[in-house]
């Protein structure tokens, strides 16, 4: 990957404001800090939290607050655009876009898609579609496929 600053940024959209996918960014943000303008969408009406403390906290041991990995500040501090409370439920692929359930709609040149934890031998179907198939793929028609696969990225 070209790590030089472009002219003009791409638009970095993920879904899925957990774990893993919020690890990734991390990352991306060491390799290539200027490289995107990114926008994070949780259904959640939280930042990122460490999800194994989530017992803790249903037994009232510990609160939300205590098991926050990335606060609200670590987004703004990135430049992180993050709609909190936000589903997205489609993919628009031929206008590259995603639009939550409220019908917000913003626009991406990459898609990270890390929703859910997915177990290393899975993938979501629309990873395998080709580029023919229909513009609009709904989420919720998707169907898990046992192919082998490791990432979530969709390019
Ligand atoms: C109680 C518990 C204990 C665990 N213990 C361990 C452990 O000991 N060791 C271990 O390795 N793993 C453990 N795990 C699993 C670990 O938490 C997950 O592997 C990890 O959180 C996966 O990260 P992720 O980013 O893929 O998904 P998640 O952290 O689940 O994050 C996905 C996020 O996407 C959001 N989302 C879903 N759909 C949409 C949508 N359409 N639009 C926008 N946002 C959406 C969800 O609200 C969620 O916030 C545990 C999990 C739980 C619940």
């Amino acid at each position: 990957m070209d790590m030089s600053t472009p002219d003009k940024k791409m638009k970095l959209v993920m879904v899925g404001n957990g774990m893993a996918g919020v690890r990734a960014l991390e990352e991306l943000l060491k390799l290539a800090p200027d490289m995107y303008d990114v926008t994070v969408f949780g259904a959640e009406p939280h930042p990122n939290y460490n999800r194994i403390l989530l017992s803790p906290v249903l037994a009232g041991e510990q609160t939300v607050d205590d098991i926050v990995l990335n606060p609200l500040d670590w987004y703004s501090e990135n430049n992180i655009t993050l709609h909190v409370g936000k589903k997205v439920v489609k993919i628009d692929r031929n206008s590259r876009e995603v639009e939550t359930t409220d019908g917000m709609r913003v626009g991406y040149d990459r898609l990270c898609w890390r929703p859910v934890p997915i177990p290393s031998f899975c993938r979501f179907r629309v990873r395998t579609c080709p580029a023919s198939s229909a513009s609009a793929i709904s989420l919720t028609s998707m169907r898990w496929s046992r192919r082998p696969a490791s990432i979530s990225m969709q390019w």
